[in-house]
């Protein structure tokens, strides 16, 4: 069994260690940066997609558009044929060349406007799947970050509760190990005193010496050769 003090100073190391893991904690803190990546890449493979549907789309109407205007077209020189205003055969003949070359047309457009009524929708669909995982992950986030607020306000209060525990703890610990402890904790990372495992350092988990271990059964201060930590050892750890 450790001495009174000894046992003193672990409950001060346990604060410390505990203000160490609230700094760890707080720094590696989820607040959806995950997400939010995950949003931008499908935001970008949105734009790449949506971008090829739009363009689709666009080159349909285009088409329909101007297959209207053949029609327009076709039907008024039909009109004008039929309607006997026509003076020469030579303008009649210039009239069904320009007729057959705009049926020409049209059977071509027509072509690439059923290639497009079977491109449109599987495109629209890929991109309006797209836009559906987009709002998924953005509820996904809106929830990861109301999380990672109340994740903080605990982290803050656990703080805050050590951090005024902390002066209770100080009292009864002798100048001289206090000195030493808080030496160590300066180039120790914040841990200045770790428990032994079995028979090694639950900081650095070097094996402890022999001679180290019997200091410790003896209720001696011993530190750790490797890390340098205080050690603590309860009845039945070593
Ligand atoms: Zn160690």
């Amino acid at each position: 069994m450790a001495s009174a003090e000894l046992q003193r100073l672990w409950k001060l190391a346990r604060i410390d260690t505990g203000l160490v893991e609230i700094r760890k904690r707080a720094g590696v803190l989820d607040v959806g940066q995950k997400i939010q990546a995950e949003i931008q890449q499908l935001e970008t493979l949105l734009a790449e997609v949506g971008g090829e549907a739009h363009a689709l789309h666009a080159e349909q109407r285009d088409l329909e558009l101007r297959q209207k205007t053949i029609e327009d077209k076709l039907q008024k020189f039909s009109k004008e044929m039929y309607g006997g205003k026509l003076a020469s055969s030579r303008e009649i003949e210039n009239m069904e060349r320009e007729i057959e070359s705009l049926k020409r047309q049209r059977d071509r457009e027509d072509e690439r406007l059923l290639e497009l009524f079977e491109l449109v929708p599987p495109a629209q669909a890929k991109a309006k799947k797209i836009e559906d995982r987009i709002a998924d992950a953005k509820t996904r986030l809106a929830a990861r970050k109301k999380q990672a607020v109340l994740d903080k306000t605990a982290l803050e209060q656990e703080f805050a509760r050590l951090t005024a525990a902390r002066p209770e703890a100080v009292k009864g610990i002798s100048p001289i190990l206090l000195a030493k402890y808080e030496g160590l904790r300066q180039k120790s990372g914040g841990i200045a005193m770790v428990e032994v495992n079995g028979s090694s350092c639950g900081g650095c988990g070097t094996n402890i010496a022999e001679r180290t271990l019997q200091a410790l059964r003896e209720d001696k201060l011993a530190t750790c050769e490797a890390c340098h930590r205080i050690l603590y050892f309860t009845t039945g750890a070593i």
